[in-house]
C-alpha cells in the first residue's frame, strides 16, 4: 500500500511563471505543538519541456548549492527558459539554518535515508516527499555538494560508475557540460540511502559535485556552480544557448579522472593530523600522504597513512583532530 506524504506544499508545479514557497512538514515540538518545518522550493516554468531538479544544502553545512541556487531562483526569467526548473536550494533547510551536516531535527542525514519515509521523522518524510512527489517530475537531477566543515575538495562534477552504461554515458554528457576542472567517475564509498542511488534506479541523469569545503566557499567555487547548473540547463534545452565552456573563459579544459575503491584513505587512529601532501598534488601508491599523532603520548611515533594508487589528492579532512575511522584522503587518477 502507498502511504501518502503528510507533506503540503505552497507551488503548483503544472503553473507557469515562477512560484517561491515551501513544503511544510508536520513538526509537533515543545515550542510549537502544530507547528511545521518548512523547506523552500521554487518553482520556474514555461509551458511544455524538461523538468530539472535542482538541490543544494542536503548537506546544511555545505554552500556553494544554497548560494548559486539561491541566486538561480532570483535571476531566471520564466519568459526566458522552455520547460520547468524545480529547486530546493536548501534540502535539508533545519540543517542548513543551524549549519550542520545532519537536521538538528531528528539527527538524520537527508543523503542517508532515501527513499525516506512518509510516516517517519521530518528529514525521512521530506526524503519520501523528494522521492515521491519530485522525482518523477524530473528529466535530470543535480544535486550540488561540497566537503562541509570535515572535507575539503579539488572541485569536481561527478557520475558514478553504473551497470546500464547508456544511462552512464548520458549523464558522462551533462557532467561534462556543467563543465568542472575535474570531471570524476567514480565509485562511492557508501551509496545506501543517497539521492543519486534513486535517481540513477529511476533511469534518470545525475550530477553531483564537491566544491570545495570547510564549511565556506569561494568566488571561484560559488563562480563554478552557478555557470555549472546554467550549462546543465542550456544541455537540456530548458536555457537557450550553448554551454559557457573552461575554454572561453580562457581556462584548462575539465580534466578527466577515475576514483575506485582504492581511491579513499581512512584513519585507524585517533589525534591530531598531519597532512603531508596538499590539494592536487601528485602521489604515488604506497607513498606516506598523512601522519596522525597521539594526543596522550606526544613521545610516541606518529601512525603513517600512505596512498593506496597513484593519483592526485582531490579530496582531504578539513579538520586537523581525526577520530579512527574518519575519512582523510581522496586519491583520483586521470582517465
Ligand atoms: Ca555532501
Amino acid at each position: 500500500m502507498t502511504q501518502h506524504s503528510r507533506i503540503t506544499a505552497s507551488v503548483d508545479y503544472e503553473k507557469n511563471g515562477k512560484q517561491v514557497g515551501y513544503l511544510s512538514a508536520p513538526h509537533s515540538h515543545n515550542l510549537s505543538g502544530w507547528g511545521a518545518a518548512r523547506f523552500p522550493i521554487a518553482v520556474i516554468r514555461n509551458g511544455s519541456g524538461p523538468t530539472m531538479l535542482l538541490t543544494g544544502g542536503n548537506h546544511g553545512d555545505e554552500y556553494e548549492g544554497p548560494i548559486a541556487l539561491t541566486k538561480l531562483i532570483q535571476a531566471l526569467d520564466p519568459a526566458r527558459i522552455q520547460g520547468r526548473v524545480i529547486v530546493m536550494p536548501f534540502l535539508n533547510a533545519p540543517a542548513v539554518a543551524a549549519g550542520t551536516r545532519v537536521s538538528p531535527i531528528d539527527g538524520v542525514n537527508m543523503n542517508r535515508t532515501f527513499p525516506g519515509d512518509p510516516l517517519g521523522t521530518v528529514t525521512r518524510m521530506v526524503a519520501h516527499y523528494v522521492h515521491s512527489r519530485l522525482l518523477p517530475l524530473a528529466d535530470a537531477v543535480a544535486d550540488i555538494h561540497s566537503g562541509g566543515k570535515s572535507m575539503f575538495f579539488s572541485p569536481f562534477a561527478a557520475v558514478h560508475e553504473l551497470d546500464d552504461k547508456a544511462l552512464m554515458e548520458k549523464s558522462r554528457r551533462a557532467m561534462l557540460a556543467f563543465d568542472p576542472p575535474i570531471g570524476l567517475l567514480v565509485r562511492e564509498l557508501d551509496v545506501a540511502g543517497t539521492l543519486d542511488t534513486e535517481v540513477e534506479k529511476a533511469g534518470k541523469v545525475l550530477v553531483t559535485t564537491e566544491l570545495g569545503g570547510g564549511g565556506t566557499t569561494s568566488t571561484a567555487t560559488i563562480g563554478l556552480a552557478e555557470r555549472g547548473v546554467r550549462n546543465l540547463l542550456r544541455h537540456f534545452g530548458v536555457l537557450d544557448g550553448a554551454p559557457e565552456t573552461r575554454a572561453s573563459l580562457g581556462l584548462k579544459p575539465t580534466r578527466l579522472m577515475v576514483a575506485k575503491e582504492d581511491a579513499y584513505v581512512a584513519t585507524d587512529h585517533s589525534g591530531l593530523l598531519e597532512m603531508l601532501v596538499d590539494l592536487d598534488a601528485p602521489v604515488s601508491a604506497g607513498q606516506p600522504i598523512a601522519r596522525v599523532y597521539d594526543l596522550e603520548h606526544p613521545g610516541a611515533a606518529p601512525a603513517l597513512y600512505h596512498a593506496r594508487s597513484d593519483g592526485f589528492l582531490i579530496g582531504r579532512s578539513h579538520g586537523a583532530l581525526v577520530a579512527a575511522g574518519d575519512f582523510l584522503a581522496m586519491i583520483a587518477r586521470d582517465a
